[in-house]
């Protein structure tokens, strides 16, 4: 793991460092995430657009390869509602590695709050970028459709 902080930014160099803020920033929100996922398209790669509406919960990646477009975990029973807003990083650019993670209700494998992190291709920087209370049912059904 290399989580290296320049400013008041984050930069890593894979999904374990994705995780390992993600970590730090859902245990300061009080719903600390305990499962994982990393998006992968249906063509094998892991480099996306992403659109989120927090309000709605909702999220939207695409595929910078083959330009297929995925409505994350439960976000198909929201997008209808949704208004989608584009994610930049601060370097300007708009692909991203995607992880996932998952907090539970006590005792459950039911999601509680779902956290979206993300890791810039082209300046590496790190960070959760959308999070936002959530039904999602089964963690494990959520997390294999991100
Ligand atoms: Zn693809
Ligand atoms: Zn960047």
């Amino acid at each position: 793991m290399a989580l290296k902080k320049k400013g008041r930014y984050w930069y890593g160099d894979g999904p374990e460092d994705i995780q390992a803020e993600m970590q730090r920033y859902s245990q300061a929100n009080a719903y600390p995430a305990t499962r994982f996922a990393a998006s992968a398209c249906s063509c094998g790669r892991r480099v996306f657009k992403l659109e989120t509406d927090e309000d709605t919960g909702a999220a939207r990646r695409t595929c910078t390869a083959c330009g297929n477009v995925h409505l994350m975990g439960d976000s198909a029973e929201y997008a209808d509602e949704a208004e989608f807003e584009n994610h930049e990083c601060v370097c300007g650019a708009e692909a991203f590695e995607l992880l996932s993670g998952v907090a539970l209700h006590a005792d459950s494998t039911d999601v509680r709050w779902y956290y979206l992190g993300c890791r810039c291709t082209n300046c590496s920087l790190v960070g959760v970028f959308a999070d936002w209370k959530c039904e999602g049912g089964d963690a494990g059904d959520f997390l294999a459709a991100v």
